[in-house]
């Protein structure tokens, strides 16, 4: 089976890349060990797909030099690409989503437009070694698929458990630490409010260094922060513990108050300090925080400690996500190896990595599914360009 391009793997970036190159005429086939393409696209932004955001820049991925310049040259076409695929789009506070809000309507456009171009798929056909003599061999259950240019768009272990990277081992390209992202972050700081949601303000610290600070919902569980506000911050948290630091949370329950206009209000309320804090706070986050700040009884004289612990309430993290749990992962091929304009290996002439198979993780809000197509349009373009010694 012989081909100018073989992808390993049709996630998102793979079959971005191959509806790319066969509009160019080329001969592409992919291979994906699944039995079906496009499956965490399909679970992406809880079946609406997020798949982009008006605010992408490098600084919202873990290595912003790096990203740069495929952002810069996709950054006029996204649109153009999404519209060639017959979908319109329409954004949310900086995300952008496909208009219907179907994920399903997104991979069904992917699929269309790669069947449509001529891209041959190979379902249930997992790689299991690649072989590179004048041209690469891959070899897989369903035979041996030859190519000029390899694509390796094999996507991380977030939900699998599992990744593909080893196989790149042999030619140099190792893969960092990886950490679960976009995720729930453990910590056991909010007892007694499992299920509960919040808008909050999350700050997230490592010693005196602020990572993150931003307003929105926060969902309570025993054994972690969850909820969008603590998904973003996940990002934040996960590049910190790959580089072995340490970090803290500080939630401020009530950001639009002043602490001293909280502390004045209660003291007016007067009563039991838990009752009181029922003014600002569902009951079982007035029960933690009333801990939090040692204060029982009469809020009077707890009205300063309890206002205190309202806007600054202390949560410690414990250890990592299960990878499972993760969107995303931090970590990934190293990057060094790697040719940041065309994506092609330093190492091996015509070998080419996407999306998240690079130690390459953007923040929460289309920036990963953004990177995936970004990559794409890179590796298409260096590969079209005979951009590949
Ligand atoms: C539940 C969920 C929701 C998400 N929501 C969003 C969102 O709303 N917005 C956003 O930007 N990002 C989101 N993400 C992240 C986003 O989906 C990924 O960053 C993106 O899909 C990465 O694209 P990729 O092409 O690198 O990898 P993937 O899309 O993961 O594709 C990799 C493919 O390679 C195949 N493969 C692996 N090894 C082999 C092999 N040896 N042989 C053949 N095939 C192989 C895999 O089966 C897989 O199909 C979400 C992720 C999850 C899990």
């Amino acid at each position: 089976m012989k081909f100018q391009d073989i992808i390993i793997g049709g996630g998102a970036s793979g079959t971005a890349a191959a509806i790319m190159l066969a509009r160019k005429g080329r001969k592409v086939a992919v291979l994906e060990a699944q039995d079906r393409i496009l499956r965490k696209v399909l679970a992406s932004g809880n079946g609406r797909c997020n798949l982009s955001n008006a605010r992408v820049c490098p600084q919202r991925y873990n290595a912003p030099d790096f990203v740069a310049p495929a952002l810069e040259v996709f950054s006029s076409k996204a649109k153009s690409f999404f519209n060639s695929l017959g979908l319109e789009l329409t954004e949310e506070d900086g995300r952008i989503y496909p208009y219907s809000l179907s994920a399903n309507n997104v991979v069904n456009a992917l699929r269309r437009a790669a069947e449509y171009a001529g891209v041959k798929f190979f379902c249930g056909c997992k790689a299991e070694k690649i072989e590179k003599g004048k041209k690469f061999e891959v070899f897989s259950e369903e035979g041996v698929f030859e190519s000029e240019n390899l694509i390796f768009a094999t996507g991380s272990n977030a939900t699998s458990g599992s990744d593909s990277l080893s196989l790149l081992k042999k030619y140099g390209h190792n893969s960092t630490r990886k950490t679960a992202s976009i995720c729930y972050i453990p910590s056991q700081s909010v007892k007694g409010a499992s299920g509960v949601r919040a808008h909050a303000r999350l700050r997230l610290y490592c010693g005196k260094e602020e990572l993150f600070d931003k307003e929105g919902e926060l969902l309570f569980k025993d054994n972690a922060l969850s909820g969008i506000l603590a998904f973003e911050a996940s990002s934040y948290y996960a590049r910190a513990l790959r580089r072995g630091l340490k970090c803290y949370g500080m939630i401020d329950f009530v950001p639009d108050r002043e602490e001293s206009e909280i502390a004045e209000f209660l003291k007016r309320a007067g009563g039991d300090c838990r009752n009181a804090l029922c003014a600002y706070l569902h009951s079982a986050l007035a029960v933690a925080v009333a801990k939090k700040a040692g204060a029982e009884g009469d809020v009077e004289k707890n009205a300063q400690s309890l206002a205190k612990a309202v806007k600054n309430y202390k949560v410690d993290f414990d250890g990592e996500c299960d990878i499972k749990n993760a969107q995303v992962i931090c970590g990934g091929l190293e990057l060094e190896g790697f040719d940041r304009t065309t994506l092609q290996s330093e190492k091996v002439k015509g070998l080419y990595a996407t999306g998240e198979a690079l130690d390459v993780d953007g923040d929460c809000g289309g920036f990963n599914l953004h990177w995936a197509w970004a990559s794409a349009y890179v590796v298409a373009e260096a590969i079209e360009g005979g951009n590949n010694d």
